[in-house]
């Protein structure tokens, strides 16, 4: 039977995992503009791969992931917000996703909380800008104790770890890099906050070098549904 792009990438996480000689990292499916369609077909393959375990599904626009949460309601997918959110559509967020990977300042951690159901706790990263980036999203690494706090202080919050996108410099040391810093101050906060255990870095094309520097969770889209596609309408 041929392995599809699923197989491959979850064998690839458990093989890099292994190497790193810890346990497999989390897959988080990236769907960009993906429809619910083509969501729930990747669910159903989930499904078959990994029976009674959950799929991990990554959008950028809480907008856009609305009415697909809403129609793949029931399916079991555990939704990720990744995209940068703004404080105004803290509410709409707080309602539609399971985790918000993109959390980097006080402002939005009140606006989240205020529209969360403490019964339910919304997970959360905080996102670093670990490389000091220019008009990039994400905390100073410096900021992180206070906003880690911060979290842990909201009822309706659970701090779960920390996110990172790093510049994709061609130069993998470069990323190697990046990676180790994300791991570094992940360390640390897991000092003061020890259920914070989850480090959210890795694309499709340095999932495994993320993995190898202590990633939990990968982020990968391409690598499952190919290229994305420019200004191709079918
Ligand atoms: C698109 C995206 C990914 C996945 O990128 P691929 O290179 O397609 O795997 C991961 N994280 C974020 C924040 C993204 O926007």
């Amino acid at each position: 039977m041929a392995t599809g792009p699923l197989e491959r990438v979850l064998e690839s996480i458990e093989n890099a995992s292994r190497a790193a000689a810890r346990p497999a990292a989390r897959l988080v499916a990236v769907g960009k503009t993906r429809e619910a369609g083509e969501i729930a077909a990747l669910a159903a393959e989930w499904a078959a791969l990994r029976p009674g375990s959950t799929l991990a599904f990554c959008e950028n626009y809480v907008q856009e992931a609305a009415p697909k949460v809403a129609a793949l309601e029931g399916s079991g997918i555990e939704w990720h917000l990744v995209g940068h959110l703004q404080s105004n559509k803290a509410a709409q967020a707080a309602a539609t996703f399971d985790w918000v990977q993109s959390v980097d300042r006080p402002r939005l951690v009140r606006a989240l909380a205020a529209a969360r159901d403490p019964e339910r706790p919304l997970n959360v990263l905080i996102q670093v800008n670990v490389e000091g980036e220019a008009g990039k999203h994400g905390c100073a690494p410096g900021e992180v104790p206070d906003l880690a706090a911060a979290i842990a202080a909201e009822p309706a919050l659970a701090l779960r770890g920390l996110m990172a996108i790093p510049e994709p410099h061609p130069d993998f040391a470069r990323r190697r890099d990046a990676f180790a810093a994300m791991r570094a101050l992940h360390a640390r906060l897991r000092e003061a906050h020890p259920g914070a255990g989850t480090l959210s870095m890795g694309m499709s094309a340095d999932y495994e070098l993320a993995i190898v520097e202590g990633a939990t969770m990968v982020r990968i889209g391409t690598a499952l549904f190919g290229p994305r596609s420019t200004g191709d309408s079918t």
